[in-house]
């Protein structure tokens, strides 16, 4: 079961499914099998899974409200030579779950930490938006402070990334009137429901056409909404100076700046992400 050759246990972070147990993997009811402990932010849920798989197993409660004290526990644990899993209610730990803390006491006492890779919601939505998937951002839970949600959505209107957010049914509707505020009605989102569940559901439409479906229909179940990144083309980087030039010309406005050869050289390779073996060759080729 160990990990590495250690005296001390190893923390093994279990992602577990996020509605459909077929999604838990063979390695991570494997660890869950061979630990001494699990901890699990609700261990009423986490029994159901094991009773599920059949696996009997000492449980541990750690989440938000008690994490200080179980976490020098679980840690003492560990320090025993004795290995942990760590589980959330759903999906992968630390994702907007109990975790993190865990994570960075097991590394401030030096023990091993591994991870049992598996569902999360925010990228199954992001996999299936149809919104770019190339660079995006998790926002996770907006506030339930009006105030705070709103600076929140301030904060990120102009970011260009694809933005990611867990929500709960009952604040949905509200929450798309402040993302129209802040992002603009139409703006794409598509709102991923019940994600590996009989009533999946991915609706694909712009924030005013949410608020319209939802102005009809009640939220029901898991939503994770994800946002087309602005396309302001304020966005969009600053042509550079010398995107047209040659290396000569780029080089010789160096020089002309009172640059040095060598130092023109340099700045010029710097700008151009570039060896300055490389621009000095092709500069002195130019030369020829
Ligand atoms: N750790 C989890 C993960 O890896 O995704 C997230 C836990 S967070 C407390 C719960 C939120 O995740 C829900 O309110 C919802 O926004 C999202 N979520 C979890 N399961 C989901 C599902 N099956 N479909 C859609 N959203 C889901």
């Amino acid at each position: 079961m160990r990990y590495m050759e250690d005296e001390k246990g190893t923390l093994y972070l279990c992602a577990t499914p996020i509605g459909n147990l077929g999604d838990v993997s063979a390695r991570c009811l494997e660890v869950l099998e061979g630990v001494a402990m699990i901890a699990a932010e609700d261990t009423r849920r986490t029994l159901q899974l094991l009773n599920h798989f059949g696996i009997t197993k000492a449980l541990t409660s750690y989440h938000e409200h008690n994490k200080k004290a179980k976490g020098e526990y679980i840690v003492k644990l560990l320090l025993e030579g004795k290995d942990v899993a760590q589980v959330s209610d759903a999906g992968t730990p630390a994702i907007s779950d109990p975790g993190e803390d865990l994570v960075k006491l097991c590394i401030e006492n030096g023990i091993t930490v591994t991870s049992i890779p598996g569902p999360v919601a925010g990228i199954n939505a992001l996999i299936l938006s149809g919104l770019s998937a190339k660079r995006y951002a998790f926002e996770g839970f907006l506030s339930v402070n009006k105030r705070h949600r709103r600076e929140h959505l301030e904060s990120i209107k102009d970011d260009p990334h694809t933005l990611i957010f867990y929500e709960a049914p009952h604040k949905l509707k509200t929450t798309l009137e402040d993302m129209k505020k802040a992002f603009g009605g139409d703006r794409k989102i598509a709102l991923a429901r019940e994600l590996t569940k009989v009533h999946e559901e991915i609706i694909r439409t712009t924030i005013d056409g949410a608020i319209d479906i939802y102005s009809e229909t009640a939220p029901r179940g898991e939503y994770v909404l994800v946002i087309e990144g602005s396309q302001a083309t304020g966005n969009e980087p600053e042509p550079s100076f010398w995107q047209d030039m040659s290396i000569k010309e780029h080089v010789e406005k160096y020089i002309a700046d009172g640059l040095s050869q060598k130092d023109a050289i340099k700045a010029a390779a710097s700008d151009r992400g570039a060896a300055k073996r490389d621009i000095y060759n092709d500069y002195h080729k130019e030369l020829k």
